[in-house]
């Protein structure tokens, strides 16, 4: 496929080789649409394979960030960015460069952290560009994203099982929690709060020990969490867990967690929808961090943005019902809802 075959397919709007050979800076701005605002998405610094594979991943996460804006009614876009190299060869003199580039398109791109680019890192980019946002420690910071995600997680699974069981809380509801990280730490503290009985799985013992410490959670081995019998399952590790493997092991009635891309194929959704399993789609129920953030182009409040990240309650909710009333998976659903709204915005824009 050349480049314009791929841009097209998913009707990207503008992509940007950015390049400066003094200083070894590779760099791709995607900007997948921007018909309801400024695209945004972080940058992210790798080691590619080639060309070609960091092309595919900064197309697939500015798509990704068009959705993520548009699900959660954001006046924002997708875009994304990435820095071809490793990150431990990073030098002030690219990230400064990288910085002038996203300069240059005044505002229509909007820069923020990911994998590989940390908060000092921003700082540099920010001697070259306003457009960025999310860098801890600045007065209008927004902070650490993972408390504000588990805040979003937790109110998603409240409205699936409000949807799902009828239930008004999460007390003695079960759940079996993948992962024990930074946001499903803290979304321990809110299920534990509601008194959820929670199983959890990590492959890393510190993590571990520190759930059973603060909260007496059960533990059961990583390949165990998909046996458990519990009511909730979220995951909140890694991707692509739910699959044709996983599926008939899970007893759960609902699935909703924090993980990125946790169907490994769209028609998992289809074969949830059949076995009655609720399905909160991923870049619905963990958008508080982009939520969170976006409160930062209108002067941070902790209170308004958190409270505008417990709206994911109606997200899901308008999710849920959708799909029973169309019969359609969920995952389906949100990705029509948030095109549905992009088209609206490119008609208007029109
Ligand atoms: P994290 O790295 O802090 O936590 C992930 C945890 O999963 C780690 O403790 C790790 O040891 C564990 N893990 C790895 N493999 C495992 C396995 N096979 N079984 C069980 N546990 C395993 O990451 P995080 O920031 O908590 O993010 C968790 C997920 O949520 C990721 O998929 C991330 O992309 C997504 N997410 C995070 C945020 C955020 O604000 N941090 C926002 C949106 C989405």
């Amino acid at each position: 496929m050349t480049v314009f075959e791929k841009i097209k397919a998913d009707n990207y709007e503008q992509i940007i080789f950015c390049n400066d050979t003094k200083v070894g800076l590779k760099a791709i701005i995607a900007i997948h649409n921007s018909a309801l605002g400024p695209a945004t998405g972080g940058c992210r610094m790798w080691d590619y394979k080639n060309e070609s594979e960091a092309l595919t991943d900064v197309l697939r996460l500015s798509k990704g960030m068009t959705y993520k804006a548009s699900i959660s009614n954001l006046p924002l876009g997708g875009g994304k960015s990435i820095i071809i190299g490793d990150s431990a060869s990073k030098t002030p003199q690219m990230l400064k460069r990288f910085g002038e580039f996203v300069e240059t398109l005044k505002g229509h791109y909007i820069t923020a952290k990911d994998v590989g680019i940390d908060s000092s890192d921003l700082k540099t980019i920010k001697s070259k560009t306003s457009h960025i946002l999310g860098i801890a420690g600045e007065t209008n910071s927004s902070g650490d994203p993972s408390p504000v995600t588990a805040w979003g997680v937790y109110n998603g699974i409240l409205a699936s099982a409000e949807h799902a069981f009828g239930a008004k809380s999460l007390k003695n509801i079960r759940v079996a929690l993948q992962g024990l990280g930074a946001v499903n730490y803290h979304l321990l503290k809110y299920l534990h709060q509601d008194g959820a009985i929670v199983t959890g799985s990590d492959i890393n013992q510190e993590a571990i020990k520190r759930a059973q410490a603060e909260f007496g959670i059960s533990i059961v081995s990583p390949d165990e969490i998909y046996d458990v019998d519990a009511e909730i399952f979220s995951p909140g590790a890694l991707g692509a867990i739910i699959n044709e493997q996983t599926i008939p092991r899970l007893k759960c009635k609902v699935i909703a967690g924090a993980a990125n891309n946790q169907l490994a194929t769209e028609k998992d959704g289809d074969v949830l929808l059949k076995k009655g399993i609720f399905y909160a789609p991923d870049y619905a129920i963990n958008a508080g961090g982009l939520i969170n953030i976006y409160h930062e182009r209108e002067g941070y409040n902790r209170d308004k943005a958190y409270a505008h990240v417990a709206k994911i309650y109606d997200t899901i909710k308008l999710v849920l019902e959708r799909s029973k009333a169309e019969k359609c998976s969920t995952n389906i659903v949100a990705n029509k809802i948030a095109e549905d709204r992009v088209s609206e915005a490119e008609l208007a824009r029109a």
